[in-house]
């Protein structure tokens, strides 16, 4: 049986806390998209972790966890990882590294930096990370695989080839010394190194565990308005952040996914570039409260640091973000960070262009959207840990079942706090 955790919104909605929960009665988790571009935050008996590339099971010694062919894998960051978690006492984790996987090379955070700096004002706030180059040269069939690094001649055929095109676009759009091909060649001989013992046959892995009734979980990154296709393009990632790229990107059957539990935030937050339409946001001393309060430090990007952008809960985006996952579920989280306000709004409609509207728009309507907002009353205390639903205030649970009803799809897990066993099970 196939779960998949994804994201109904911007991304850090707490799905790497909802992944580590489900984690416990599962035997697989699988990354399948994305790459160390984002980060879940996870606190467990081991200590707090912030993970970029590595799948949220690896502090449970009975989970196998396999990082898919539709991640980009920057082997050096796993590596540092892999390294950096085992030096906080965890023991080895089970992990498969897919052979089809591609490299994130060092020649794409590069070229992200040069990109960002060309763009200068009309940036969209890249991570630099070396995503969307990535994504770009899979596309265009220039990128390597994790199999090409253990047949020597055909890789240096690869990056032969992909450092033909590259190295003109870095000396003649961006001005920049070409990449030195033996160096690069060297370094990826080194990286293989590091990954060898993990690389394996993800896809013939996971069919087998689907057949043998194995619970394999799908971990998603950021979340449903950052997929390239359905998302607020062209603000988005460079990979799909829905569940159903999970058959392509893990992968499993499209049959198989029996399960897809969306998480959202009791509010909203975003980690984007302030160009980017963030309807019900909350600005100045409401907005720094808010984000001073929120997760579990304070709204800050788990791998940029960057102050996230933070707003109410807005049902119209996430009711669609639910929709296009496909979501048989919701888990909302962080709904212990609203305990101090006297009042909470939602914003449950937008106004474009003077019509009012439930229906989540095409980037250049939602451009224009203004929020419409349903005030409803806070319950001011501290509801911090409470593992029973019908032990939360009564405007607690009104205010859950209020975004139920909005997002048209039921919200099972309550989480209220950033640890494992912080939430309400409905
Ligand atoms: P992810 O990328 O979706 O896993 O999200 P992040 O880990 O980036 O952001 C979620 C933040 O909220 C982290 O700091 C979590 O520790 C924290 N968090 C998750 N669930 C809760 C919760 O119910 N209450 C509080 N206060 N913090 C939470």
């Amino acid at each position: 049986m196939v779960k998949a955790i994804v994201g109904a919104n911007w991304g850090d909605e707490g799905k790497g806390k909802i992944t580590d929960l489900l984690a416990a009665s599962s035997d697989v988790v699988v990354r399948f998209q994305g790459g160390a571009n984002a980060g879940h935050t996870i606190i467990n008996d081991y200590g707090r972790f912030a993970l970029h590339i590595l799948p949220s099971g690896i502090f449970y010694p009975h989970i196998t966890n396999v990082i898919g062919n539709g991640v980009a894998l920057d082997i050096a960051k796993l590596a540092k990882e892999l390294a950096d978690i085992m030096g906080q006492g965890v023991p080895q984790p089970n992990l498969i590294v897919s052979e089809r996987a591609q490299l994130l090379m060092p020649y794409h955070v590069l070229q992200d930096g040069y990109e960002e700096e060309r763009l200068g004002g009309k940036a969209f706030g890249s991570t630099k990370s070396g995503i969307a180059p990535f994504y770009s040269d899979k596309y265009a069939k220039t990128g390597i695989q994790v199999c090409d690094l253990f047949d020597e001649n055909r890789l240096r055929e690869r990056l032969h080839r992909a450092l033909e095109v590259k190295n003109v676009l870095f000396e003649h759009l961006y001005h920049k010394p070409p990449m030195d091909e033996e160096a690069l060649y060297q370094q990826l001989l080194t990286l293989r190194e590091q990954i060898a013992p993990f690389v394996g046959d993800a896809v013939g892995f996971l069919h087998s565990a689907v057949t043998a009734g194995k619970t394999i979980l799908l971990e998603g990154q950021l979340g449903s308005m950052k997929d390239p296709d359905l998302g607020i393009f062209p603000m988005t990632t460079s990979s799909h952040t829905l569940a159903g790229y999970g058959c392509v990107g893990a992968p499993v059957p499209p049959t198989a996914i029996e399960d897809v539990i969306c998480v959202t935030k009791a509010y909203s937050s975003s980690v984007g570039s302030h160009t980017e339409p963030f309807v019900s946001e909350v600005t100045g001393e409401a907005g720094d409260e808010l984000r001073r309060r929120g997760g579990d430090r304070g709204e800050f990007g788990a791998t940029t640091g960057r102050p996230r952008r933070v707003g109410w809960f807005d049902a119209v985006a996430t009711r669609y973000g639910c929709m296009v996952q496909g979501a048989t579920q919701a888990a909302l989280t962080c709904l212990d960070v609203l305990g101090y306000l006297d009042e909470i709004k939602v914003c449950t409609g937008y106004e474009i262009d003077g019509v009012e509207t439930d229906v989540f728009p095409t980037t250049p309507r939602l451009m224009r959207a203004k929020p419409v907002f349903t005030t409803l009353p806070g319950w001011k205390c501290d509801i911090r840990g409470i593992t029973e639903y019908s032990a939360l205030p009564e405007n607690a649970r009104h205010y859950v079942e209020f975004l139920e009803e909005k997002i048209g799809v039921p919200i099972h897990i309550v989480s209220t706090g950033p640890s494992r066993h912080e939430n309400c099970v409905r």
